[in-house]
């Protein structure tokens, strides 16, 4: 069937219904209520009074009316049932809602209602059009609520209509469950069928719940096998490179490191050596909270990828950041007699070119870099290593990018997103994990404090006093793209106050509008003690490593997201000192403000301050969805229902090691869905 033979389904609905993404029947089955209306809840108008917590009513417009005058207007409308009559009213978007309400057409309205004068009246309640009870095809069930949007709106297309279509549909189509039987059964999931019916026309919250979590399971299910098959493909196809680690390895751990490893870095070391031995092609990720020492893990793969002459890619997402590994590796690797080079986006055409001939001829064993290092020009010799520091930062893409660089180098990426660690197992499942848990011995967590500005000048003589002690402090005041301009010279002004209320002592302003050589002074400037205090905007925020900054101020505290706070405050409290965290909010702050700095202040576990943010911001904006490879799942959410996840996982895994192909007889009708579903994202892994 086709969606224009749905009936009375003119140009413009048809239109309308493309432009929201349906374009076939089974396009609109998946358009799954957003909410029901319990029937059996609905309060004839007449009882009102009697509710003084939300209730739904079901009523006829009787008229609307637009009251009071200037900018104090609002919107009555009178709603009436077959026991009486009441008002919903609307101070704000009126021109919005008096739309919702055509004269004789039936609304349910959801709301707390009040005496006001004559009436029962309902303040900004939630407004649903719809069939009128005694037309409505539904029996005794919850009345079903879809999505709807603004082309739909325009369109006329209601619930009412969309409900009408959607029975249709219904009662014509026959469906084929994909998903085998004894998946089916062991979760006991309704048939495919089944739940179409019952999430399109429940008679019980419980069956509607068990039905959606059916839709939920199939789009976890799928993309769960597909990450499954796509890491075995890897396996299969690439015989990774056997790297052994050799002399170099050994002097670096034996004769340079200056400090013992922690546990949780050596067993990431043995976890990336075995990787490098077994012969496949390794896909690691290394999760460590900040300053917990990815850097050297990162450090020791290179060296075993020297012992067997391959190069390595290692990459930054900031030219700070690359800039400091870069100088990092000039300390522990310089007097091993080996070769590096920087590669930036920056640097002047001679030079880069000079860089990249270094690369390609062989003679540059390390190229450090920014995402300056993915671009065609720039080939390898004989890869056999890339490194990804802060991962998150580039896509899926841009990783499979630079693997083609090699013949199937091994890829390491490491992680200051402490992703809850049975999450990250799910959403990373083409990657095996290493946890560094463990901080280096000695560290201390960094006192957190929230101080308000009529506190600053207490704030000011504490620094005042560990500044002639010695130690260093960084003020970060917020830079984001909307308010470029006005943010800069705020931090403008406030290095410039700083200036005049600390005269003796050296200040710098450092933000991302200087250019590269400019702020890489000025950071090696402070790394190197002659800046006392550095202020700056969140250029440094990622993996900077000064341990003899212990004071940490953040200005306009409450615009950050709690990951970046907890970033920023990942850069004190590197060295042995005691180290301190102030927040200098604005006063106002909303809910969510007040609750990240009190996390903050509560926590310094990278864990949990990751579990937190991941709630407040879901799963989307918490992990760049797009861009760490994970779909959009449309029902599913991977915090909510991560029982859902685990479950999908553990049958796609079954799978997978029963019947890789989908060969067997009750796996036909999956293989016929999977098929186009994982090719898509097979390509997407550069798995082609
Ligand atoms: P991150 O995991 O945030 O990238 P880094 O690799 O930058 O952390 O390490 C943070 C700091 O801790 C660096 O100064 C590094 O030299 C130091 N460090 C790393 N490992 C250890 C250790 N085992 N013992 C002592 N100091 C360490
Ligand atoms: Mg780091």
């Amino acid at each position: 069937m086709k969606l224009i033979d749905l009936h009375n389904l003119s140009q413009k609905r048809l239109k309308a219904l493309h432009q929201s993404g349906v374009h076939s029947p089974l396009d609109l089955l998946y358009l799954f209520p957003r909410r029901y209306i319990d029937k059996s809840n609905i309060q004839p108008i007449r009882n009102l009074h009697r509710f003084s917590e939300p209730v739904t009513i079901l009523g006829k417009v009787k008229s609307k009316n637009v009251a009071g005058y200037k900018n104090k207007r609002r919107l009555e409308v009178i709603i009436q049932d077959n026991t009486g009559v009441c008002k919903a009213v609307f101070f704000k978007g009126w021109r919005y809602f008096i739309n919702l309400f055509e004269e004789d057409s039936w609304v349910s309205l959801y709301g707390t209602a009040k005496k006001y004068g004559k009436y029962m009246s309902m303040a900004h309640p939630e407004v649903e059009q719809i069939e009128s009870l005694d037309e409505m095809k539904i029996p005794d069930t919850l009345i079903p609520i879809y999505p709807s949007n603004k082309h739909f709106s325009k369109a006329y297309i209601s619930n009412k209509i969309i409900t009408g279509w959607i029975q249709d549909i219904l009662k014509s189509v026959q469906f084929d469950d994909f998903l085998p039987n004894d998946i089916l059964s062991e979760n006991q999931f309704p048939t495919r069928e089944k739940a179409f019916h019952v999430i399109h026309q429940p008679k019980t919250r419980q069956e509607a719940n068990r039905a959606l979590e059916r839709f939920k399971f199939e789009e976890f299910f799928l993309f769960e096998l597909s990450m499954m098959k796509i890491k075995r493909q890897r396996i299969e196809r690439a015989p990774g490179i056997r790297l052994k680690p050799g002399e170099l390895t050994k002097k670096f751990f034996n004769e340079i490191l200056p400090f013992e490893l922690t546990n949780g870095q050596r067993n990431s070391l043995s976890d990336i050596k075995k990787d490098l031995l077994s012969g496949n092609q390794m896909n690691r990720l290394i999760q460590g909270d900040v300053g917990a020492g990815k850097t050297v893990v990162a450090i020791g793969s290179i060296l075993m990828a020297i012992d067997n002459g391959y190069q390595t890619a290692f990459m930054a997402p900031t030219e700070i950041l690359a800039e400091q590994h870069y100088y990092t590796i000039k300390e522990y690797l310089e007097p091993l007699g080996i070769n590096f080079r920087l590669l930036t986006g920056s640097q002047s055409t001679s030079l880069r070119n000079d860089v990249l001939s270094d690369i390609a001829g062989g003679n540059c064993e390390i190229a450090v870099g920014t995402h300056a290092i993915f671009q065609e020009k720039v080939q390898f010799n004989n890869l056999g290593l890339v490194v990804i520091d802060e991962q998150h930062r580039f896509g899926v893409k841009q990783r499979n990018e630079i693997l083609q660089k090699g013949d199937h180098p091994h890829l390491l990426v490491m992680s200051a997103t402490p992703i809850p660690r049975s999450l990250a197992m799910t959403i990373y499942s083409d990657l095996d994990i290493s946890v560094i848990k463990d901080l280096p011995a000695g560290r201390k967590h960094a006192k957190t404090a929230v101080r308000s500005d009529a506190e600053r000048e207490a704030v000011y003589s504490f620094v005042n006093k560990q500044v002639e002690t010695g130690d260093q402090v960084y003020v970060i005041f917020p830079l984001i793209e909307e308010s470029e301009a006005m943010d800069l010279k705020d931090a403008t002004m406030g290095y410039e106050k700083l200036k005049k209320r600390f005269p003796s002592f050296s200040i710098d302003l450092l933000h991302g509008q200087m250019d590269s050589g400019e702020k890489e002074s000025k950071m090696r400037k402070f790394a190197e003690g002659e800046t006392q205090i550095l202020v700056s905007t969140t250029v440094i925020e990622v993996g900077v490593d000064v341990p003899n900054a212990t004071i940490m101020m953040i200005e306009h505290a409450e615009r950050f997201g709690l990951s970046q706070l907890h970033q920023l405050r990942g850069r004190i409290g590197r060295g042995e000192k005691q180290s301190y965290c102030i927040l200098l909010p604005d006063q106002k702050l909303t809910e969510s403000a007040k609750f990240r700095l009190k996390k903050m202040v509560e926590t310094t576990d990278g864990f949990e301050i990751a579990e937190a943010d991941l709630k407040l911001r879901g799963p989307g904006d918490f992990l760049g969805t797009k861009q760490s490879g994970l779909p959009e799942f449309k029902y599913a959410d991977i915090v909510e229902d991560r029982m859902l996840l685990e479950s999908a996982k553990n049958s796609a895994r079954d799978i997978i090691q029963t019947d890789p192909d989908l060969r067997s007889s009750n796996h036909q009708k999956l293989r016929k869905v999977f098929k186009p579903y994982y090719k898509e994202r097979a390509e997407f892994f550069g798995i082609g």
